[in-house]
């Protein structure tokens, strides 16, 4: 396969496959570099219940395989793999895949949307996988009777508190306020389950450990500053997401947090013939369905910007 494309989509969440699907439809012949989660966060999670057209809920994992047979079954092609750099400064664009291919395309999707975020206290990186979590699905399983703190105040923290609530004994959401930000349904839920409860306005210092697992979370009270040890065999991170753009470096306008700056109601980015879609560009929404619909929007953009630019010219010159 030649390694010149017309349209290159990055990232294989909702608004990576669904920018797939459309511009597969309009015969762009899209090709998908996967990344290093395909399938994106929602193959990190059980039912959704809000995805419209499945009125009995659908399977995260399952709804991401759909989507992907889908686009395939319009002419898209996938490429394992992660774009670890890409030059936008000349055309064709240039992407480099896992820091040793290049492939190079008239238009860019960026779609790699964003990962989860860590607490940066000592002992966390050391103890992922040793009881240190940011997934509930995949990982909750593990701590069937156990004891789990779950780490934040927003929805996920709720969201994950709730599903560890099937497997382990007692879990303890650990928040840095006394407010949540979280959702009033979210909230409620976690309030009313009996396995829940809360420690509230502490900052964590540290993850405690045997050396070998976690055994524990260091916090300090931000009222009267005692700090103490929250007892556990599992700390679950939902602290929230940051946009996965340190591959761009500085090659496409992006806001002081990372997240890529699009421009008016279009996907279109500060780069003539580069979008971006889905929750590499949405700080706010961060929804299946939103990330679908901007997925839509940026294969419909490129397609417009394809009929009116002169990319045969580049295609014809730089093909291998
Ligand atoms: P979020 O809303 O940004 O919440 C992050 C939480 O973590 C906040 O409570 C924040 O505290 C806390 N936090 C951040 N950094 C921290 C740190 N270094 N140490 C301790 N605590 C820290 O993130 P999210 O919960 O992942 O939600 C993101 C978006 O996805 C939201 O729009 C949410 O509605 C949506 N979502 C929806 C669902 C659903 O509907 N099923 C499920 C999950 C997420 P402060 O409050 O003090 O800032």
């Amino acid at each position: 396969m030649s390694n010149h494309h017309r349209v290159v989509i990055l990232g294989t969440g909702p608004a990576g496959y669904t920018a797939a699907i459309y511009a597969a439809r309009a015969s762009l012949q899209p090709v998908i570099v996967e990344g290093s989660e395909p399938g994106g966060q929602l193959t990190l999670t059980t039912e959704v219940e809000n995805f419209p057209g499945f009125s009995d809920g659908v399977q995260g994992p399952e709804l991401m395989v759909a989507m992907r047979t889908q686009a395939e079954r319009f002419g898209a092609t996938f490429r394992t793999g992660l774009a670890t750099s890409v030059n936008l400064s000349e055309r064709p664009f240039r992407i480099v895949v896992d820091e040793k291919e290049t492939l190079t395309a008239d238009t860019l999707i960026i779609a790699t949307g964003a990962s989860a975020k860590m607490l940066g206290v000592p002992g966390e990186q050391e103890m992922i996988g040793r009881g240190v979590s940011t997934c509930a699905t995949c990982d909750g399983f593990f701590f069937r009777n156990k004891k789990v703190l779950v780490v934040g105040g927003g929805d996920s923290a709720m969201e994950e508190a709730t599903y560890l609530t099937h497997h382990a004994e007692k879990v303890t959401i650990v928040h840095r306020r006394e407010e949540f930000r979280a959702s009033k349904v979210m909230q409620d839920r976690a309030r009313h389950n009996e396995k829940i409860d809360f420690v509230l306005n502490v900052t964590p210092l540290e993850m405690v450990s045997d050396g070998n697992k976690v055994t524990g979370l260091k916090v300090k009270s931000n009222e009267t500053g005692e700090e103490r040890v929250l007892e556990a065999d599992g700390v679950f991170v939902a602290i929230g997401h940051r946009p996965n753009t340190d591959f761009l470096k500085g090659q496409v306008e992006v806001d002081k947090v990372g997240y890529i700056v699009t421009s008016g109601h279009s996907s279109a980015t500060n780069v003539p013939g580069v979008f971006a879609c889905g929750d590499v560009m949405d700080s706010h929404y961060r929804q299946a369905i939103t990330a679908a619909g901007s997925g839509c929007k940026a294969a419909m953009d490129v397609e417009k910007f394809l009929e009116g630019s002169a990319v045969h010219d580049w295609s014809m010159s730089s093909a291998k």
